[in-house]
């Protein structure tokens, strides 16, 4: 090794990357520099474009100017005011802002610092709610196979992606699952909402009675996965869902960390298929992902249940240091009206089709096995090369960085997300460099 490569690799090594090949990552490091909408800038100087809304967070894209002012003027006025017994204008207007947001009467809002700690959130509130009103016995909690809730120890036992679990275990006891809902061999390829795959709502009948409807708290699924591919709901597949909770007593939670604040052109993937939760789960785009933070919608009944039967002190013993953090609160204040102002979530309806065309376009190269899309989520499915699993799916991550875009990668998927307020020419570019790469790598 010579001077300068061993001095960059001191450099690297005392940052342990989340969720990196980190031995990888420091041999062939992409280090980005600054952004600015659409594009960020890499340290050699390139152009590329965010084909991932950062994480599925930077949804106005990168910088935007009402944003940035909105943190500036915040941080020389108040930099930081504790949640707990004290509160700051912003975060009252912003509860406000999203009560009118979010449909029914999801009409409180516990603030967090990101998705996992929504969560568990959402997750607390549920069980603690049963307890309240007597039926403490409620405390079984049924995710999905597949699902992504973040890494707390509530979000990876309810979670069904493997690598999230194998290591830790299931913290929590009383966990079940749903089956993934999709039938690849009756459901690919589809565009927007796949036919036929009702059924697999109706196995949470089985699970209820495996475990008696009176021990179970709550189910959380994500409306439309994310993580573990993009997977979007069948047709009926969450009224189906709604229904069998109903029924039951159970809760029912959307984990809207990626799908709220306009993913599927909507303020959130509730609105967009019509259906209530009991709770919803949100972070990343609340602000346009400028500041840590999240936020849990919650039902009114559940609000005034812990309100009602707590007679003094305390409602919820819950709560972080940076809960409606006044820099987070002034991004996510400017975020929201910027959503508003600037038509963005028509953006996303008007462009949608359009999108989906370019998705199913890039499919119809003979290594692709699948494509899913709904709204500006989608993800493209590759077969394994030389019988290698991710092995295409990591050489495409990789070389479209180098052709100059910028997107997630997830086992054998890659998944195309762009900031929500793109045109159709930058929908184009991310079409042409996809092609490009998909061509390249064979
Ligand atoms: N829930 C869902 C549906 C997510 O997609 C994510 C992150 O991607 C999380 C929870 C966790 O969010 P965070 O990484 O902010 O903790």
């Amino acid at each position: 090794m010579n001077d300068q490569s061993k001095r960059v690799n001191d450099d690297l090594a005392a940052y342990w990357m989340p969720f990196t090949p980190n031995k990888d990552f420091k041999a062939n490091p992409r280090i980005l520099e600054s952004a600015d909408g659409l594009y960020y800038k890499t340290s050699d100087g390139r152009q590329v474009i965010d084909g991932s809304s950062g994480l599925w967070c930077c949804a106005l894209g990168h910088n935007h100017p009402k944003v940035v002012e909105a943190i500036r003027e915040q941080a020389g006025v108040l930099d930081y005011s504790t949640a707990f017994a004290f509160g700051h204008k912003g975060a009252f207007e912003l509860a406000n802002m999203l009560r009118d947001t979010m449909p029914g009467s999801l009409d409180h809002f516990f603030f967090t610092n990101s998705g996992s700690e929504s969560v568990d959130t959402a997750l607390k509130i549920a069980i603690g709610y049963h307890r309240l009103r007597g039926e403490g016995q409620r405390t079984r909690l049924i995710g999905r196979v597949g699902g992504y809730h973040g890494v707390g120890f509530g979000g990876i036992s309810v979670g069904g992606m493997v690598n999230n679990r194998k290591f830790f275990g299931s913290l929590l006891p009383g966990v079940d699952h749903l089956p993934f809902p999709y039938n690849p061999d009756t459901m690919s390829m589809s565009r927007g909402q796949p036919e036929g795959g009702m059924h697999l709502a109706d196995e949470l009948e089985n699970i209820i009675g495996l475990h008696d409807p009176s021990t179970i708290a709550a189910v959380i699924v994500e409306p439309a996965a994310g993580s573990c591919g993009v997977y979007i709901p069948p047709k009926g597949y969450l009224e189906r869902l709604r229904e069998i909770t109903k029924k039951h007593g159970i809760l029912l939670i959307f984990d809207e960390v990626i799908t709220a604040f306009g993913r599927l052109g909507y303020a959130s993937a509730s609105e967009r298929f019509g259906i209530e939760p009991d709770l919803m789960t949100t972070a990343k785009a609340i602000n346009n992902g400028a500041v840590p933070m999240g936020a849990v919608a919650v039902q009114k009944e559940i609000y005034d249940t812990f309100m009602d039967e707590t007679k003094a002190g305390v409602e919820l013993f819950h709560g972080y240091t940076y809960s409606a953090h006044p820099l987070a609160v002034a991004a996510a204040i400017a975020t929201q009206k910027a959503f508003k102002e600037e038509g963005v979530y028509e953006n996303v309806r008007a462009l949608s089709g359009y999108f989906e065309d370019m998705v199913h376009d890039l499919a119809s190269a003979d290594t692709v096995t699948d494509a899913r899309n709904l709204g500006f989520m989608s993800a493209i499915t590759f077969a394994h090369k030389d019988g290698t699993p991710m092995k295409r799916a990591g050489e495409i991550f990789q070389r479209s960085y180098e052709n100059g875009l910028k997107v997630r990668m997830s086992g054998d998927h890659i998944a195309i997300a762009p900031p929500l307020n793109i045109s159709k020419s930058d929908i184009d570019k991310i079409g042409e460099i996809m092609r490009k790469t998909i061509n390249e790598v064979g």
